[in-house]
């Protein structure tokens, strides 16, 4: 009768009782099914110890710089640090917006503590400033003593290049900047 392959198995493994493994051998010598199952368990030994051992190194750099860019991914996702890709002709635009919102958070941060803005007569007129460039208009906005709302014309027919790329800011982290 064959020995079952638990006990074959520990055979293999030389963890077998003494009194039990002569008759083992003499069984495996006499049975080709057993003698098979032995030849089979000695080449996936062999195989075991030919294989590679795994470069751990490298899988863990590769698992890290996949949690790296999915936390890039959500840092991209957050609204006050995402990028943002626009065509050229609306980006052009929409910097000069941005730009808007920062001058009228200054403006806004100036008055905080001075005086009530509510207290500030509302006077509503339309000026004209010519300015050439963004210094000017900054200049003419940080003289001014009130709110004042920003309507930028484009000048026509002008290129415009995206230089940078416009971040948002909220107001509350703009102090001193
Ligand atoms: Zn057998």
């Amino acid at each position: 009768m064959c020995p079952d392959d638990r006990r074959l198995s520990a055979y293999f493994d030389g963890e077998i009782p003494e009194a039990l493994q002569q008759s083992v051998v003499q069984h495996i010598e006499e049975c080709s099914l057993c003698s098979g199952k032995l030849k089979h368990l000695t080449e996936i030994r062999r195989e075991l110890k030919e294989a590679p051992e795994p470069n751990l190194e490298d899988s863990m750099d590769r698992v890290w710089r996949k949690i790296q860019s999915k936390k890039a991914e959500k840092e991209v996702s957050n609204f006050w640090n995402r990028k943002i890709y626009i065509p050229v002709p609306v980006a052009s635009a929409a910097i000069f917006l941005f730009l808007v919102l920062a001058i009228s958070f200054i403006i806004l941060l100036n008055k905080e503590g001075e005086n009530d803005v509510a207290e500030v007569p509302i006077q509503e007129e339309v000026i004209n400033v010519n300015v050439k460039n963004l210094e000017e208009l900054l200049e003419y906005l940080n003289s001014q003593d009130t709110v004042v709302e920003v309507t930028i014309r484009l000048p026509e027919e002008h290129i415009f290049h995206l230089a940078g790329e416009p971040r948002l800011l909220r107001a509350v982290d703009y102090k001193g900047k």
